[in-house]
């Protein structure tokens, strides 16, 4: 794995290890970045209208990569998302890395829906894997 996705993943594990409190019994962080723009979002005990577009069932809180998008397509055109990558992490409450990988009902469509080709998730062996469904 390059340098840089791995100086992106250890302030990412950094930053969510260092929260207070975990949503769903773990604590979810996702970064989305595009050239020297980082955009951070969090797992969240509160839903939001990016989740109901998105999600079949009542969404009770946000997933971290939903977090992130909402705020990136604030400042990202279509063709900088398809050049962007989103890292994700998810951290138990003991602190051990988990798997992330995005759900398939919600998060996986709105990857595909923002266009973004590069998706790196943390897993349960420590390690990190990149999505596949991308072709
Ligand atoms: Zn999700």
């Amino acid at each position: 794995m390059k340098n840089r996705h791995k100086t992106i993943l250890r302030k990412i594990i950094s930053n969510i290890r260092s929260r207070s409190y975990t949503v769903g019994n773990a604590k979810v962080a996702a970064c989305l970045v595009y050239k020297n723009k980082i955009f951070y979002g969090e797992n969240k005990a509160k839903t939001n209208s990016f989740m109901y577009e998105f999600y079949n069932t009542n969404p009770v809180y946000t997933h971290a990569e939903v977090d992130v998008i909402k705020q990136a397509s604030k400042f990202l055109s279509e063709k900088e998302f398809s050049k962007s990558t989103l890292y994700v992490v998810r951290v138990t409450k003991k602190g051990e890395l988990a798997l992330a990988k995005p759900c398939k009902k919600g998060c996986q469509q709105l990857i595909r829906s923002y266009g973004i080709k590069s998706v790196i998730y943390s897993t349960n062996e420590c390690d990190f894997e990149r999505l596949s469904f991308l072709n």
